[in-house]
């Protein structure tokens, strides 16, 4: 079968859609959401990547189980889909899994890839007429663009920014991570597997303030 035959061959598919945010505002959800959708179709045909540099343990709400991700995507609601994982400074490598009956890719974590992903998302939007999904945090835990997402959202025709509940006041509005400085060494070095406990969604005003008391968070 022959992929992405519009109706009307006029009309041509491939597009790309952003949805960004801090800690915990329920990007996955949403983006998993889409995914599940196109699953649920016989005709059309989802694939997920994500980097391997955004392995972690990420523990689900409901039960306080604790989930590698590995190879997966998990949400805190308790979903795991299956993912494929390609090197977060090579991110061409996702074209080597593209087959013609694949009609919509998501990628996962994509603020930990290199700005070349950028040019890949387009060649998958333009070349290969897919649903581009992308989904990652637009900013840093210094509260600046983080990697490639800016590019990307000024390049995506469907943008949705997440808002997380702030675990500090409980302002509706929070826009960004704040990690626990104490843990920041473990991260960087990259061999300690640090869970997502030691990050907290945080409006901007809670920001300014756990700025202001235990000083700036580096990129
Ligand atoms: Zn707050």
């Amino acid at each position: 079968m022959e992929a992405n035959v519009a109706k009307n061959p006029l009309v041509r598919d491939g597009w790309i859609e952003v949805i960004c945010g801090c800690m915990y505002s329920g990007k996955s959800q949403e983006a998993l959401k889409r995914v599940e959708k196109e699953l649920l179709s016989k005709i059309r045909k989802a694939l997920i990547f994500v980097p391997d540099r955004g392995r972690r343990q990420v523990t689900i709400t409901a039960t306080n189980e604790q989930v590698d991700t590995q190879n997966k995507v998990v949400t805190r609601a308790g979903g795991i889909f299956k993912a494929i994982e390609f090197p977060w400074n090579n991110p061409a490598v996702i074209l080597g899994h593209l087959t013609p009956e694949i009609s919509t890719v998501l990628i996962e974590e994509a603020h930990f890839c290199t700005s070349e992903l950028v040019a890949i998302c387009k060649t998958m939007a333009e070349k290969h007429h897919l649903r581009v999904i992308v989904a990652g945090l637009d900013q840093t835990f210094a509260s600046e663009g983080f990697g490639p997402m800016p590019a990307l959202m000024v390049e995506a025709e469907r943008l949705d920014k997440e808002l997380a509940v702030c675990m500090e006041c409980g302002s509706q509005n929070a826009s960004k991570s704040w990690l626990d400085t104490r843990v920041r060494n473990q991260v960087q070095n990259g061999q300690v597997l640090v869970g997502d406990e030691q990050y907290r969604a945080v409006c901007r005003h809670c920001y300014r303030e756990l700025t202001e008391k235990y000083g700036g968070q580096k990129p």
